[in-house]
C-alpha cells in the first residue's frame, strides 16, 4: 500500500498525482496526463523480456494496463484502505471479475442475498444457467439462514445498505463466519462509499464500486473497480485483463478528475440526504421512510457501528399509493425523473416501474417494494432548493 500520510479530503483534492516525493519537480502538471495509446514501445529485446517477465514495470497493451487507469487504480485503492486495484469498463464487469477472482479455486456456492443491484442479480442468473456456477441467494435479513449458508460458502457477496429499502447486513459477523470456513467475502460499496463504509476494517477481501455513481459523481461515466485488502497476484490480474472489462484512458482519466471532489461532495451528499430523510418523516402524506441515519431505522444501532454517515441515497412511501407517487414524480420540477445514484443532481425513482420491473406485484411484494415506495438519490443543490421541489410534488 502507498504511504498514506494526508487526510481522505486531502488526498481526493490531489488525485491522479505522483505522492510525495516521486516525479515531483519543475514543469510537472498538476493534472495527470491522459496517455490514449493502446500500445507501448517495448525497447530493446533485453527490455521487452524484462516486461514479459515482470523483472521491470511498465506498459505493452492497454488492455493489459496503461498509466493513466493505474492512477486511477491506485487512488481508488488507497481511498478504501487496499493494497491493489483493478479498474473495469462498468460496475458489472467489477462484480464479474471479483466473483471470479474469489471463487478461483473454492468448491462452494456464491452465496449471496436477493436485494443485490438488480444488475448483479441478473448477471448472477446468466452465471448460474449458462455458466452452471452454483449461486445461492439467501435473505440476509433470516439471519439463521443467511448463517448456514455462509458456513457452507465459497465466496460470499453483499450488498449493504441494500437498495431502495436501505437494509444493513453486519459485516463483522458475516465476515467472521465466512473465514471461518474459508470463503472470501466482497462488499459491493458502491452506495455506501468509502467517505461513509470502509468494509476491510471489518476484515472483508474484495471491496467492489460502480464508479458510475459517487466516486465519479458527474453521471457521465460508466466505470467499475475491484480493490483487493491483500496485494493482488498475477492471477487475479490475468482474470480482469481477459475478462474483457477494461478501460481506456480517457474514461479513467474522467474519474480521476471526478476523485478530485469526492470528499466535498460527499460532505453536502451527507448532509442533504439525512436533512431531507427527516423532512419526509414528519410529513403526514409519508407513511415510511427509509435511510440508514434516521432514529426510526430499524438497524439504527449497526448502522452507527458500521458506518461513518447514512448517505443521501433514501426511499419513501406515500400513504396514497401507487396513484400519489405517480402524481409525485410528474410534479418534480428541480429534482430529476432518473434511474442511477450518486451524481449532483438530485433524482426520483419509483422502483416498481423501474429497477424492480420485472418482477410480479407479489413478488414485489414479497421484497417490500410497494407500488407507491418512491426512491431519491439526494444531490448537492441547495437544501432549501430541493425541500421546496418536494413540498410541491407532495402537496396534491
Ligand atoms: C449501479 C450499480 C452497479 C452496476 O454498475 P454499472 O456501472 O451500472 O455497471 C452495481 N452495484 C450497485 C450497488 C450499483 O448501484
Amino acid at each position: 500500500m502507498r504511504n498514506v500520510d494526508h487526510s481522505p479530503l486531502t488526498q481526493c483534492a490531489h488525485a491522479g498525482l505522483p505522492k510525495s516525493g516521486a516525479g515531483r519537480g519543475a514543469n510537472r502538471p498538476a493534472v495527470p496526463p491522459i496517455v490514449q495509446s493502446t500500445i507501448f514501445d517495448l525497447g530493446s529485446s533485453d527490455d521487452a523480456e524484462a516486461l514479459f517477465s515482470g523483472g521491470r514495470p511498465g506498459h505493452a497493451y492497454t488492455r493489459f494496463g496503461n498509466p493513466t487507469v493505474a492512477a486511477l487504480a491506485e487512488e481508488i485503492a488507497a481511498l478504501e484502505g487496499g493494497q491493489g486495484a483493478m479498474i473495469t469498463s462498468s460496475g458489472n464487469a467489477a462484480v464479474l471479475c471479483a466473483v471470479t477472482a474469489a471463487l478461483d479455486g473454492r468448491a462452494g456456492p456464491l452465496v449471496t442475498h436477493p436485494d443485490v443491484y438488480g444488475g448483479t442479480s441478473e448477471l448472477f442468473g446468466i452465471l448460474a444457467r449458462i455458466h452452471r456456477v452454483p449461486v445461492e441467494v439467501v435473505d440476509a435479513s433470516d439471519a439463521g439462514a443467511w448463517h448456514t449458508a455462509i458456513g457452507r460458502a465459497g465466496a460470499v457477496l453483499l450488498e449493504t445498505p441494500s437498495n431502495p429499502l436501505m437494509r444493513l447486513i453486519d459485516l463483522r459477523d458475516t465476515v467472521e463466519q465466512a473465514h471461518g470456513v474459508g470463503a472470501p467475502v466482497i462488499v459491493d460499496n458502491t452506495v455506501a462509499t468509502p467517505a461513509n463504509q470502509q468494509p476491510f476494517a471489518w476484515g472483508a477481501d474484495w471491496v467492489v464500486h460502480s464508479t458510475s455513481k459517487y466516486l465519479n459523481g458527474h453521471s457521465d461515466v460508466i466505470g467499475g473497480c475491484v480493490v483487493r485488502l491483500e496485494p493482488l497476484t498475477p492471477a487475479h490480474r490475468i482474470i480482469h485483463k481477459n475478462l474483457g472489462g477494461t478501460v481506456n484512458a480517457f474514461e479513467a482519466w474522467l474519474v480521476l478528475r471526478g476523485l478530485r471532489t469526492f470528499a466535498l461532495r460527499m460532505e453536502a451528499h451527507n448532509r442533504n440526504g439525512l436533512a431531507v430523510a427527516r423532512w419526509l418523516e414528519a410529513r403526514d402524506e409519508v407513511a415510511r421512510v427509509h435511510h440508514p441515519g434516521l432514529d426510526t431505522h430499524p438497524q439504527r444501532d449497526l448502522a452507527r457501528r458500521q458506518m461513518h454517515a447514512g448517505g443521501a441515497l433514501l426511499s419513501f412511501e406515500l400513504r396514497g399509493g401507487e396513484p400519489a407517487a405517480r402524481r409525485f414524480i410528474d410534479r418534480l420540477r428541480l429534482v430529476m425523473h432518473a434511474v442511477s445514484l450518486g451524481g449532483m443532481e438530485s433524482l426520483a425513482t419509483r422502483p416498481a416501474m423501474s429497477s424492480h420491473r420485472g418482477m410480479s406485484p407479489a413478488e414485489r411484494q414479497r421484497a417490500g417494494v410497494s407500488d407507491g415506495l418512491i426512491r431519491l438519490s439526494i444531490g448537492v443543490e441547495r437544501l432549501e432548493d430541493i425541500l421546496e421541489d418536494l413540498d410541491r410534488a407532495l402537496r396534491a
